[in-house]
């Protein structure tokens, strides 16, 4: 009956959760939220379910979800308030769901991303960990069930943008030679190795043209982001670790390229604004209006590009050795990143131990090949406690 696109929003109160409630808020005659979820800021998605009355919230933290279940009762809303990490699995598998944005940050939300790829659900692709961990399995799930699947991360919206005919699958069919992977820099594009020892969480976290959560901040100053999203294209447009190419370009407004084999380049332009690539995939193939700024090409006046340096930032090579050797390396990798990460913003350790405390953990824990999401949770185990152990040595 209801001609809206029904959504979940998974992680609604992170970044990319809150930019696509500001682009669905624009279009009420379009989508129709279903389900919201978050970790445990029950304030921020008590107001979230106010503006957009959700059959379902959900939280992980049980104390948080009792506080929400509390206040939307005193305000009269019929919002079922869920807890736990089950919980996120059934909003984004609902018969009533159309679309899930999957923009829970770090391994955490790989399950529900899975669960709704499963369903035949329309995946808005944000949590780039779920295609490091599982990238097989998951792209095995979208085929099998015929989902659509939309990338959110700007670089690889922009791929898709100028790929013939939308997705083309096997990127060699397209008549594609290169994919030219764009990266800022973050803010310590021009900070010496000797000055990176001693740079603070607040320094890694202050990116030069981007506002995002704080884990893919850290990425982005350690270049890991860039790493990971290294092995995200991998699995989306079917390339290799050598039809990949880092682009270091500092003013953010070319999102990435696609080399084709006749010497053509198409890029996509526009501000650094992660609601453009959100609307493009909420509205795809239309266009809606997204409340991003024209570019103003006069005023950006030049752009810059050079090559990646992998000594100041190592951890860039190691998620290109990382998909190169396959198997659980990429989990083991992304399970020692994220736990470097939440160490080096808890001062625990030096923003330089972070690709020495994963080449530790690399070092340690065996590859085995991946099968079964299991084989993806144990890799994901493993490293959490070689990284931990390596902090505590
Ligand atoms: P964020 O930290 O701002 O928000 C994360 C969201 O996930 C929050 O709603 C939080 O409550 C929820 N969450 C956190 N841990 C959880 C857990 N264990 N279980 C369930 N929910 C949990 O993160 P973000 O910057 O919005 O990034 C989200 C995802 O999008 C990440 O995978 C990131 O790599 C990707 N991404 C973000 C941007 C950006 O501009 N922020 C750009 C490209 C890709
Ligand atoms: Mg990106």
């Amino acid at each position: 009956m209801s001609q809206h696109i029904r959504l979940t929003v998974l992680g609604s109160t992170g970044s990319i959760g809150k930019s696509t409630l500001d682009v669905v808020a624009r279009h009420p005659d379009r989508y129709r939220i279903i389900a919201l979820t978050a970790q445990q800021q029950d304030e921020l998605l008590f107001e979230q379910c106010q503006r957009f009355q959700p059959s379902y919230a959900v939280l992980l933290d049980e104390a948080a979800s009792e506080r929400l279940r509390q206040r939307l009762a005193a305000a009269g809303l019929e919002t079922e308030v869920l807890c736990g990490a089950a919980a996120l699995e059934r909003v984004s598998t609902l018969p009533e769901v159309d679309a899930v944005m999957a923009a829970i940050v770090g391994a955490a939300g790989m399950p529900p991303t899975l669960a709704a790829a499963h369903t035949g659900k329309k995946i808005l692709l944000a949590n780039k960990e779920t295609l490091v961990l599982a990238g097989h399995l998951f792209m095995d799930a979208v085929r099998h069930s015929g989902s659509a699947l939309l990338p959110i991360d700007s670089e690889h919206n922009a791929i898709f943008q100028v790929l013939p005919g939308g997705y083309a699958g096997d990127m060699k069919a397209g008549g594609i030679s290169k994919i030219l992977l764009t990266a800022s820099g973050g803010p310590f594009r021009n900070t010496s190795l000797e000055q990176l020892k001693d740079v603070t969480p607040e320094q890694a976290c202050a990116h030069p043209n981007w506002s995002m959560g704080r884990k893919i901040s850290v990425d982005s100053a350690s270049m890991m982001n860039k790493g990971l999203e290294v092995i995200e294209a991998h699995w989306l447009f079917n390339a290799s670790a050598d039809d990949i190419q880092v682009v270091v370009h500092p003013q953010s407004v070319i999102h990435s390229m696609v080399q084709y084999v006749d010497g053509s380049v198409l890029a996509q332009l526009g501000n650094p604004d992660m609601r453009t690539p959100i609307a493009y995939a909420l509205a795809w193939p239309e266009r809606i209006e997204a409340g991003v700024a024209p570019l103003d090409l006069f005023a950006i006046a030049r752009l810059d590009f050079s090559a990646p340096d992998f000594t100041r930032f190592p951890c860039l090579a190691l998620a290109y050795q990382a998909l190169r050797a396959g198997g659980t390396i990429p989990a083991l990798l992304n399970a020692a990143n994220e736990v470097a990460v939440a160490a080096f913003l808890d001062r625990e350790i030096a923003f330089l131990d972070i690709p020495r405390l994963i080449e530790a953990v690399l070092g340690k824990v065996a590859r085995t090949d991946v099968n079964t999401l299991q084989d993806v949770l144990d890799a994901d185990a493993a490293a959490r406690v070689a990284a931990q152990e390596w902090i505590a040595r």
